[in-house]
């Protein structure tokens, strides 16, 4: 679908990105403004990379046009900007809905009964199929939101997690890309920053007034001096991936709260995004 929008180069190893869409793309993201020229450049080509590896698909009536496509491939880009495509092996395609869409699902309770019901969600990343993303969400960063939510790198941070298995927060390290990284160094740091998160939620949670449900969107106030979404507190994979999100789009909390995290993160990402801009 999206071959026909973009004029295609050469073998079709790479999508063209026409250099006006690609400046309004940019001058709208901007933790991705802040890149210099040289990695700006990179991004580009990885973008285009992407779109022509990946078949990207709209449902639910959506219509995807190629502002659309670049946008989700240049943040999709930018976790892999110092490791190469090749992180994002091993599946194809991207599902795009217009909004949240309901996934069922099944739990086995206590005594044995299946349970099926339905969940909406924002975005999905399965295990060697498609990532899926709402497109409602891709636009719904909201400025003066405690957290810079980002559907795409949140998503595709866990296909990062995925390469070696199950997402627990602990992507594979390449032995000449990460030399530095000492794996138990990294579980350390991961589990410390996810305790921590959580101790704060439980105090938060104590201290709430009953009334309020902690899971409903009244209980938000109570958790914006967190220095992650309190979705993070889930399992340490979806901490890997919220942190990431926080990492490329708005570090400095993030870096504030969990120093050894962050310091983990641009190991493994080859990317400090507080040190941009001030070359
Ligand atoms: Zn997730």
């Amino acid at each position: 679908m999206f071959k026909s929008l973009l004029a295609r180069l050469g073998a079709a190893s790479r999508v063209a990105i026409p250099d006006d869409l690609w400046l309004t793309t940019v001058t709208n993201l901007p933790y991705v403004a802040a890149l210099d020229d040289i990695d700006q450049s990179r991004l580009r080509t990885l973008s285009e990379k992407l779109l022509a590896e990946k078949e990207m698909s709209a449902a639910g009536g959506l219509e995807l046009d190629s502002p659309m496509q670049v946008l989700i491939a240049v943040q999709a880009c930018l976790p892999i900007l110092n490791l190469g495509i090749d992180w994002y092996r091993g599946w194809s395609s991207i599902v795009v809905y217009p909004s949240e869409f309901l996934v069922p699902r099944e739990i086995t309770d206590d005594s044995g009964v299946v349970h099926e019901y339905t969940e909406p969600i924002s975005g999905e990343a399965w295990d060697g199929g498609p990532l899926i993303v709402s497109w409602e969400d891709i636009q719904g960063t909201t400025p003066d939101a405690a957290w810079s939510y980002n559907v795409v790198i949140h998503e595709f941070t866990h296909k990062l997690d995925m390469l070696n298995g199950a997402p627990d927060g602990v992507p594979p390290f390449d032995r000449e890309l990460h030399p530095t990284i000492d794996p138990n160094e990294w579980r350390t740091a991961l589990h410390d920053a996810f305790e921590r998160l959580n101790a704060e939620i439980d105090l938060i949670i104590e201290e709430m007034p009953t009334d309020i449900d902690p899971d409903s969107t009244a209980a938000d106030a109570h958790y914006a001096h967190l220095p992650l979404d309190p979705y993070a507190g889930q399992d340490e994979g979806e901490f890997f991936a919220v942190s990431s999100e926080q990492f490329f789009v708005n570090p400095v909390r993030l870096q504030q709260a969990f120093p050894d995290w962050y310091a983990q993160l641009s190991l493994f990402f080859q990317q400090d995004p507080l040190a941009r801009g001030r070359g």
